[in-house]
């Protein structure tokens, strides 16, 4: 359903550009022009702060329609995004600590995500990164993030490092810097097989400052419930889940005018929309993306709501991402199958998506963490096993 934030003429113009910008490894400059004129880079800012005050959940299905126009473009908006709704969770249950990150949204900044380092499976637990003391609470941060999607764009860049210098022990620094504040390196380095839109480079932070009011936690290492991790927790599965999710609609829609006009000899030029066995693995693909979608509504709203999971918060939010992104590369897979050779070609959208939708499977919770997560659940930790002699 069209909207006023992402009304269908502007999707259709996006989508127009994606396989070009795909082809040249660009950036997605004219869409992001045209996303933050038309509100779009405000959606979840609070209507009291100047935005269209979506809510999670509304802000999933908008998330599906992009990605389903531009895969790239939609993922690296996303990152933008993630760090509005985690703003706006954490000033739901009463702390203004973020506010800031809603009024420079909704004045026209544009939020990118400094999170991942190589190698660093802790996520948002542990970092490499240093972030150094000032002495007046502001932090210095030193450290290398990869695949730091919007590079060619974002003005604020929300990162944490591990701050060693005080007697309490190790603790993570969550700040924003601003990319005109020196101490920045962005790297020209993104020529990924996927999602090549998106400009996802390296980013070296050699000192990037954020005063005071620009830190807004200063916690131990490890699991936790903070509003401000759960935000980035919730805020990051479920809109990435939406996006992987719209990839894979789009793919089926692709594939559903495919087998309409392709023709079989064999069968006396009937369209292969006529085909049992095609027909079987479309609908096998629409019925396993159907199944998505209720659970990700659901999962949203009940962030809204502050629905109290208990300790299956985190594994159910990881789960929402992970069973989004594999249904997606399954269902685009499926869709390539129906669609014969010609999906094969680089010219083809088809093959595009495919290209697009493995980039889930890289980003966390991944595989292993979900698997690890609910394991643990269930079963409790691995026991010592024989158990130690006393
Ligand atoms: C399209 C796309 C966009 C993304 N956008 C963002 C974003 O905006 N912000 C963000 O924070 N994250 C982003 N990510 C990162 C993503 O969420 C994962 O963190 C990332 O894919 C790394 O996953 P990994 O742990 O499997 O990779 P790793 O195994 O950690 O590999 C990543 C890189 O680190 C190197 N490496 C691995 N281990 C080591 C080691 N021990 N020492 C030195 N180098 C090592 C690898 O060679 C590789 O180059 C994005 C990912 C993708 C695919």
């Amino acid at each position: 359903m069209a909207t006023d934030l992402l009304p269908d003429d502007l999707l259709d113009r996006i989508r127009s550009r994606a396989a070009d910008y795909d082809r040249a490894n660009a950036f997605f400059t004219e869409d992001l022009a045209e996303l933050a004129e038309s509100g779009y880079l405000r959606a979840m800012v609070p209507t009291e702060l100047g935005g269209a005050g979506l809510t999670l959940e509304q802000m999933t299905r908008e998330q599906m329609r992009l990605a389903g126009a531009a895969p790239a473009t939609a993922l690296a908006v996303n990152m933008h995004h993630v760090w509005v709704s985690v703003a706006r969770t954490v000033r739901a249950r009463g702390d203004g600590s973020c506010d800031f990150i809603l009024e420079e949204a909704a004045a026209g900044e544009v939020f990118a995500f400094g999170v991942s380092e190589a190698g660093n499976d802790l996520v948002l637990f542990g970092s490499g990164s240093d972030a150094v003391p000032d002495g007046a609470g502001g932090y210095s941060f030193h450290g290398t993030k990869i695949f730091t999607s919007l590079s060619p764009a974002w003005t604020r860049l929300g990162t944490f490092g591990t701050d060693s210098s005080g007697d309490d022990g190790p603790h993570n620094v969550w700040g924003f810097v601003p990319r005109d504040g020196g101490g920045v390196e962005v790297r020209d380095d993104w020529d990924a097989m996927g999602m090549r839109a998106s400009q996802s480079c390296t980013t070296v932070l050699t000192g990037a400052h954020a005063p005071a009011e620009r830190i807004v936690r200063r916690i131990p290492p490890g699991p936790t419930m903070d509003p401000f991790i759960f935000g980035i927790f919730a805020s990051f599965e479920i809109l990435l889940a939406s996006v992987y999710t719209g990839i894979a609609q789009r793919a089926i829609d692709v594939a559903v005018r495919t087998v309409r006009t392709r023709r079989s000899r064999a069968n006396d030029g009937a369209p292969y929309a006529n085909d049992p066995a095609i027909r079987w693995r479309l609908a096998d693909a629409a019925i396993q993306l159907d199944g998505v979608y209720p659970q990700i509504a659901q999962i949203a709203r009940d962030v809204d709501d502050q629905v109290d999971r208990g300790p299956l918060w985190l594994p159910q939010l990881s789960a929402v991402k992970v069973r989004a992104t594999e249904v997606a590369k399954d269902v685009v897979e499926k869709a390539v199958r129906v669609s014969g050779g010609s999906s094969y070609v680089n010219r083809a959208e088809l093959s595009r998506l495919y290209r697009d939708v493995l980039a889930g499977i890289f980003h966390p919770s991944d595989d292993e963490s979900v698997h690890g997560a609910w394991a643990n659940a269930m079963l409790g930790p691995v026991v010592d096993w024989p158990p130690a002699e006393d």
